[in-house]
């Protein structure tokens, strides 16, 4: 099925492929064309797409084709495969702390990304995984976040630990996971300070954040709809402070999702879920077979 929605799109790609007994880099060179283009039309990064297209040509390329089987059946699925593979292949778990003391998630990302939305939908998540859980409200910065995370806490009877906006966010998360521990909470995640564009106050406050908390997850909250500079987002945030890996959010919207493949690529770090829609419950784990579909669609 799945294959079969891809070699409707790449149809010309296949056909042209048609009746060859062998991919050779001369027959297969129109294909990679419209390969790179469905990839850079998905927002995908150009070095990220350059590599891939070398590493199908490298798979694709004196490869025999088994009689019976069409050969751009057979090129599809090779690209299916590698975009899969980069990405991570398998569905990544959010860390999970077996030795009594509570788990905790970091959330970082650039303002209007989802971040406080993704707190309390990861929240969610958790209760569904039968984990009790609390919410730190680290955002002192954007007018309405700490509102915005309890309101959301509300609904989904989640305590939201928070001191307002006067206090320094060190403190709060400091006081947060002491209460955490208090409770024998199992999960405690964390809502930090957005910022709008990267800059060195925020980023130091985040390692500050980081060093207090020990987390044993750093989750960078990333907008699909931002494409291309998702690369550049992430590679930033992972060599300033570490992220053990990413949520893409909106998800929902019409983009074609290459952001998640520039992401994992520039960072080595998986994206572990995503984010469908604005309601608490529109969060999925991630999974990388399918959004390898998305993307090549
Ligand atoms: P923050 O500044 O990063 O904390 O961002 P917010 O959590 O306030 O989200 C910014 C806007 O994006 C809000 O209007 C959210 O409802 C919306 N939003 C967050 N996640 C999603 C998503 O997965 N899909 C859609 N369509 N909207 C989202």
């Amino acid at each position: 099925m799945l294959f079969d929605s891809l070699t409707e799109k790449m149809g010309e790609t296949v056909r042209k492929l048609r009746g060859v007994d062998k991919i050779t880099e001369k027959n297969v060179a129109g294909a990679m064309k419209q390969v790179k283009r469905a990839l850079l039309d998905a927002d995908v990064n150009l070095r990220v797409v350059n590599g891939l297209i070398k590493q199908i040509k490298e798979r694709a390329i004196g490869a025999e084709v088994v009689p019976g089987v069409d050969p751009g059946q057979m090129l599809i699925k090779i690209m299916h495969e590698e975009l899969t593979e980069i990405m991570g292949k398998d569905q990544a778990p959010l860390a999970k702390r077996s030795d009594g003391q509570p788990t905790v998630v970091l959330l970082a990302g650039l303002q209007g990304a989802g971040k406080t939305t993704a707190a309390a939908k990861l929240a969610l998540y958790c209760l569904k995984d039968k984990r009790s859980v609390m919410l730190i409200a680290g955002d002192v910065y954007r007018p309405a976040a700490i509102d915005q995370l309890k309101t959301l806490g509300d609904m989904i009877n989640v305590d939201v630990f928070s001191m307002g906006t006067d206090a320094d966010p060190r403190d709060i998360i400091r006081k947060g996971i002491e209460k955490g521990k208090e409770n024998k909470i199992d999960t405690l995640i964390v809502d930090t300070a957005g910022r709008q564009v990267i800059d060195a106050k925020l980023m130091k406050e985040l390692k500050d954040v980081k060093d207090i908390s020990k987390p044993d997850e750093t989750l960078l909250v990333v907008d699909a709809m931002t494409g291309q500079e998702a690369a550049t987002l992430t590679r930033s945030f992972n060599e300033e402070v570490g992220i053990t890996g990413a949520i893409l959010t909106k998800l929902d919207g019409d983009t074609r999702g290459g952001a998640a493949l520039s992401v994992q690529q520039v960072s080595g770090a998986p994206i572990k879920f995503i984010g469908v829609g604005e309601k608490v419950e529109k969060l999925e784990p991630f999974i990388p077979e399918r959004m390898a579909s998305r993307i090549l669609g």
